[in-house]
């Protein structure tokens, strides 16, 4: 079964709709048009709180969406695509496809859904102002502030240090600018939130027993969700120590097809186009034996103009000027040998083929998840 509803498309994310979400809506026009818009403006027709409550969900679900525009709208900025915008049961989720890779981006969009309630809570309250100016209903006055303040608890509470909220995101955003290691400052965020989702199991129990039940199991099904969401991502970055026995030979990158020693730089650069994460392309000699590379960087050394002219024969190296490592030797072998914290290249070879070129950030990548 679909978990969600596709609803439709805004600037340019898809937005769904978990079958979760109408309970809550259902919950809370009830609620409104029942409860709280009798309370705050009395002597009203039971349909005009109806009225106002299904505007209020409506409000509400406008509320979540602008929440999740504002992280979506900073990760495009930020060069992470927004696969979808999904609203469940405890508000939205803007998926994202991948992390940022600085912690800079990673502090911006998580900053940018609560900065964006709170922007909406100012525009509901400035509603509020101008309608009450106009000496407007007493139900869309209670409405507008309830609206405004719906989106300030949502603000508040998505600013909960608690990873993997908005938060907790921006937490792990300062731990990872200090240490600049991000899975260590990962487990440290999920550690600080599982303990905040436990001390809120505890107030949420506290809340039951002698304030509002009702409040306090929504409270506790929260503080539950939360906690097991922060333990899975505590588990996730946990240190493997067992990658550094793994062999290289899987980790090595692919190669473009060779290119013959007479091709051109501009043949270099559309070859690395066709190849972006490329460490170096394979050159092959008169006699078809694949005995030199060119290394990228070739193409920023002629300028624009001439790079359908230039050869790249001027900047062929010999295949053996790199180290050699071969496809049995473990991560912690080639890392002892050829040093971490240095920018290297290695040919993974045989002797006899060539399985593609270790690359020395991809090996301080596999460390780090090694020693987090
Ligand atoms: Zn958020």
């Amino acid at each position: 079964m679909k978990t969600h509803l596709r609803i439709g498309k805004l600037l340019g994310v898809p937005i769904g709709l978990n079958w979760g979400v109408l309970i809550v809506c259902v919950l809370l026009a009830f609620s409104l048009a029942t409860i709280s818009l009798p309370a705050a403006a009395p002597d009203h027709p039971s349909s005009a709180y109806w009225f106002a409550g299904v505007i209020g969900v409506i409000g509400f679900l406008v509320s979540l969406v602008g929440h999740e525009l504002g992280h979506s709208y900073i990760a495009d900025r930020n060069d992470v695509k927004v696969v979808e915008i999904t609203l469940w049961l405890f508000g939205g989720v803007a998926k994202l496809e991948g992390d940022a890779d600085n912690p800079g981006a990673e502090f911006r969009i998580a900053a940018a859904g609560p900065a964006m309630s709170f922007v909406m809570a100012g525009i509901f309250a400035g509603c509020f102002w101008f309608v009450d100016q106009l000496n407007g209903s007493r139900v869309l006055l209670s409405l507008l502030i309830w609206l405004s303040a719906i989106n300030v608890v949502l603000a508040i509470s998505n600013l909960l240090p608690a990873f993997p909220l908005d938060g907790g995101r921006m937490l792990r955003a300062i731990l990872w600018r200090r240490s600049r290691r991000k899975i260590p400052a990962t487990r440290m965020a999920a550690l600080i939130g599982q303990i905040l989702a436990l001390a809120l199991v505890a107030f949420s129990l506290a809340c039951i027993a002698w304030w509002s039940v009702w409040s306090g199991v929504w409270i506790l099904i929260l503080a539950v969700f939360l906690l097991v969401a922060a333990r899975s991502e505590w588990k996730a970055s946990a240190a493997q120590p067992e990658l550094l026995d793994r062999a290289v030979g899987g980790l090595g990158r692919k190669l473009p097809s060779p290119l013959a020693c007479t091709a051109t730089i501009a043949q270099l650069e559309q070859t690395l186009q066709r190849h972006p994460g490329a460490p170096l392309v394979p050159v092959v000699d008169s006699l078809g034996h694949v005995a030199s590379l060119v290394m990228p960087d070739a193409v920023l050394r002629v300028p624009p103009a001439q790079r359908s002219v230039v050869p790249i024969e001027s900047f062929v190296e010999p295949m053996w000027s790199l180290p050699r490592v071969h496809p049995t030797e473990s991560v912690a072998e080639v890392l002892g040998r050829l040093g971490s914290g240095q920018s290297w290249r290695a040919v993974v070879t045989d002797g006899t083929t060539v399985h593609g070129v270790l690359c020395s950030e991809d090996m301080e990548q596999v460390l780090e998840l090694a020693t987090a």
